[in-house]
């Protein structure tokens, strides 16, 4: 296992390197990323993880500080699994060179998290088409549990036209159905208790609702939600993942996505 800190050793290290399968990462790694990362190692080549942290996703300063980190923990995971490359850039060392390629930001960042959280996807996709530019992988590895993000960064490749290749991965979730989030480190027991009754709570839903989708009243779901002990509800919606619109028949294939607090802590899912 290599360890970079600066993307010119890195790029050095690289260069002779054709196939990288790429996971991008911001730590407190998990076995969501875990599982991303043994995908990522049946493919031919070598397989690089960065770890970063990035601030410029975060629309608020206390949620970047208060991001679970545990670096030495990460560090021992990733040497277990054999990763072959490491990156772990600073803010300068990877926002000290000029890109070629423009951000490309679809339509649908205004939706969903791109509500709540102004900024985000554009500072997400700032990092990951930095990334891009420096690594060149052959393939990038990303959760279907950041359904909006992988989708606004297939949009930005695709656009852009950068020869890597989005290999989207199943969401891994804990015994009790919370999807595995850096962020569960943040949550105590009972809010951990209510994750899961949300979770259930919604799994339920998508079952019962398929056959009067076109007059779901969402406002009896956020009140449920809030007396199961939620805090605040960012969104619930409903969305076929194709038409990227709500669902009218019964026969369009859907899923509920919820964004919501427990206390200080947001957790994202789609079911
Ligand atoms: P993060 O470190 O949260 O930025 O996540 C890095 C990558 O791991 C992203 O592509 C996420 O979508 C993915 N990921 C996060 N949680 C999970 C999970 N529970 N299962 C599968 N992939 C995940």
């Amino acid at each position: 296992m290599k360890i970079f800190k600066s993307k010119h050793k890195l790029k050095e290290e690289i260069s002779n390197i054709k196939n990288i399968s790429f996971v991008p990462t911001m730590g407190g790694l998990h076995k969501g990323h875990i599982s991303l990362i043994k995908k990522s190692q049946n493919f031919k080549g070598k397989t690089l993880v960065s770890i970063f942290v990035n601030p410029k996703q975060f629309n608020e300063k206390k949620d970047f500080l208060n991001y679970p980190r545990d670096l030495k923990k990460d560090l021992k995971i990733l040497k277990h699994l054999k990763v072959d490359l490491i990156y772990l850039p600073s803010l300068k060392d990877i926002f000290s060179f000029k890109v070629k390629n423009k951000i490309f930001l679809d339509k649908f960042s205004k939706k969903l998290c791109g509500r709540s959280r102004k900024g985000h996807f554009k500072g997400v996709l700032n990092i990951v088409n930095r990334f891009l530019e420096l690594i060149k992988p052959k393939y990038i590895f990303l959760g279907i549990k950041d359904f909006q993000q992988s989708h606004l960064i297939s949009k930005h490749i695709l656009k852009r036209k950068i020869n890597t290749k989005v290999i989207i991965c199943n969401t891994i979730r804990e015994k009790n159905g919370v999807a595995y989030s850096t962020r569960n480190n943040n949550l105590n027991n009972n809010q951990f208790k209510i994750a899961s009754k949300v979770i259930k709570y919604l799994k339920n839903k998508k079952r019962l609702v398929k056959n009067k989708i076109s007059n779901l009243n969402l406002y009896d779901f956020k009140k449920d939600l809030m007396n199961l002990g939620v805090t605040k509800i960012d969104y619930i919606e409903f969305y076929n993942l194709k038409t990227l619109k709500r669902p009218k028949s019964k026969k369009e294939n859907f899923k509920i996505f919820i964004a919501f607090y427990l206390n200080k802590t947001r957790l994202i899912d789609n079911i």
